[in-house]
């Protein structure tokens, strides 16, 4: 267990979930003297908190472990191609354990404040436990989801049954046996959780406002012997991951949309439907991301599958989106979903016909009416990508804010850096690679970059590194830039910063929150950036602090 006397260190890494785990590891190889701190009582971040019935990758396991040890992926046997949260947090913990990580890691450390020393050129912290931390270099491995955002209902503290948040769901087993039960959302959580208790259950209702465009998961087991061909696979599995635009297995359908015909497409997409994970989403043709006509014959495709499924044609109506095609919000991935809604004790309630207008002592009531309920489930979401940031003081340069400087989206170097803000580092940022990609396939190219780039720091001596204004401006144009050819520039979701329980993200103000420009491409970017000194960020020593600072800026060719 670390020494909780210690107050300086050359790296603070906040967060211990996947990114985190990954860059304590790289920084205890170099020897670097580098902590990681945690509000949760353990490691795992979003695997710790999301406990949820349900909860379970969308990715396939075997790409979402972490790649960089040949010993680990030899021993670990991944049991279902899409894992549940309790065995990914198992992994997780196998991970810190084998490479001996905990003894870097402090939990209950919730940071409340991180601003900068200018004289000293480094970071001075606020612990809720009352400690102040100082250290020269702050990676920021918070996560992209994991401030929940439950809905800002009237009367929600009078509710005597139980309720929480998704992400809040308790450690400790829920009996849900015969119990009445409300999930409020649709999104990925919400059509998990609900799929998962339906049959568990005395009584199921549903709240939504919008439906969500969704297809089967087609989990299923992974034998001792696929397992060993995955072993032997591996190397070639994530050389596929790295040139694929989301970093996972599924290559896009290259064959123009409108040069094959219909009969064509109806058999790709017939296919799809029936393949394991986000295939349907990434294997399709890459219109369907781009354009209207495309989008709309496929989701029309979707929207049939729904009315085969669902046995109540009204009820699979009130399924199918209207206000946005197929794949332009986060494709939220089901096993046996539509299905829930042929169940006797389920019932689906449209809060865009019937608003919810209060949590009463005894469940929720409608313009319509009152429903009684044992347990309320909200599956509202996130205050995504920036959010974790806003809810730390951050300040840099002149005290500026962070959550000022980003009140209308954030702006990024690369998605590593922010202008004013020395010394801060994020792995996995807004408008970096992983945000939109396989996440732990794009935190492994963060990390490492942001390890190679404190390498460089550490030989040359220099204590302070930002990047510049104009820097940091062309990378966030390129970043808008990137958007303007998607249809999902255009949707309500958390990809573009809409959620209507947090103050000013209600009214879906376009937020530049992921890079669209794919894996491939961010790499060669970033790695670009490297090989040239880092161009775009000015560095500084501290030998001269006191006399002036010696700044070298190394350069300012586009970022573009
Ligand atoms: P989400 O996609 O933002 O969905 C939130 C849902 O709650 C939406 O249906 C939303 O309706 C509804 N909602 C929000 N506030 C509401 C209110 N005040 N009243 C009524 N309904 C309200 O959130 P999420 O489902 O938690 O998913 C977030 C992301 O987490 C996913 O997109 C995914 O990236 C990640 N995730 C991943 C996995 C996985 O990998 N397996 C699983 C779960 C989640 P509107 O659409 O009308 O706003």
């Amino acid at each position: 267990m670390i020494e909780r006397t210690k107050s300086h260190y050359e790296v603070i890494v906040i967060g211990a979930g996947v990114a985190g785990i990954y860059q304590i590891k790289l920084l205890a190889d170099l020897g670097v003297d580098a902590t990681v701190l945690d509000a949760a009582a353990d490691l795992g971040g979003t695997w710790y908190w999301n406990r949820y019935p349900g909860a379970r990758f969308d990715s396939e396991s075997y790409t979402y472990g972490f790649s960089f040890s040949k010993e680990l992926l030899d021993e670990w046997h991944w049991k279902e191609r899409f894992s549940g949260q309790p065995e990914n947090l198992r992994y997780l913990n196998y991970v810190a354990d084998k490479f001996d990580l905990r003894k870097y890691m402090q939990f209950n450390c919730k940071v409340e404040s991180a601003h900068f020393d200018e004289a000293k050129d480094l970071w001075r912290l606020k612990v809720a436990d009352g400690r102040e931390l100082t250290s020269r270099f702050v990676i920021m491995a918070i996560g992209l989801l994991s401030i929940p955002t439950p809905p800002r209902l009237k009367g929600m503290e009078k509710f005597k049954g139980r309720s929480f948040h998704t992400f809040h769901w308790p450690q400790e087993k829920v009996d849900l046996a015969g119990k009445k039960v409300a999930v409020i959302g649709t999104g990925a959580t919400g059509i998990q959780v609900i799929a998962e208790i339906a049959d568990k259950v005395a009584d199921l209702t549903v709240f939504q406002r919008r439906p969500n465009w969704s297809a089967p998961l087609n989990n299923g087991p992974i034998s001792d012997a696929e397992m060993a061909d995955i072993r032997a696979r591996y190397d070639e599995i994530f050389a596929t991951c790295s040139r694929t635009p989301g970093g996972f297995e599924h290559e896009p359908d290259r064959r123009g949309f409108y040069e094959v015909s219909r009969e064509e497409r109806v058999k790709l997409w017939d296919r799809l439907y029936n393949t394991p994970g986000f295939a349907i989403w990434l294997r399709n043709f890459r219109e369907i991301f781009t354009d209207e006509k495309a989008n709309a014959e496929f989701s029309e495709y979707v929207a049939e599958r729904i009315r085969q499924r669902v046995k109540d044609p009204v009820i699979a109506e009130k399924l199918i989106p209207r206000d946005h095609g197929f794949g332009v919000q986060r494709v939220p991935m089901e096993t046996r979903y539509f299905e829930v809604y042929n169940r006797d004790n389920a019932h689906l309630v449209d809060i865009s016909e019937t608003p919810i207008v209060e949590v009463t002592e005894t469940g929720l009531r409608t313009t319509e009416r009152d429903y009684d309920f044992d347990i309320i489930v909200y599956a509202t979401g996130f205050d995504a990508i920036t959010g974790a940031f806003d809810h730390i003081d951050i300040r840099g340069v002149g005290g500026t804010k962070l959550r000022d400087k980003w009140s209308d989206g954030p702006s990024t170097f690369l998605g590593v850096f922010v202008h004013g803000f020395p010394n801060f580092l994020m792995p996995s940022g807004p408008q970096s690679g992983s945000a939109s990609t396989n996440y732990p396939r794009g935190i492994e190219i963060g990390v490492g970059w942001c390890t190679k780039f404190l390498e460089y720091m550490w030989a040359h001596g220099y204590t302070r590194a930002e990047p510049t204004i104009e820097a940091e401006k062309r990378w966030t144009d390129h970043v808008i830039k990137m958007y303007s050819t998607m249809l999902m520039r255009k949707a309500k979701s958390w990809f573009t910063g809409y959620n209507s329980n947090v103050d000013g993200h209600e009214h879906g103000k376009t937020r530049y929150f992921v890079y669209n420009g794919g894996t491939p491409k961010y790499v060669s970017k970033i790695k670009e950036i490297a090989e040239h000194g880092y161009q775009g960020i000015v560095f500084g020593s501290a030998s001269l602090l006191g006399q002036g600072r010696d700044t070298e800026d190394l350069g300012e060719k586009a970022a573009d």
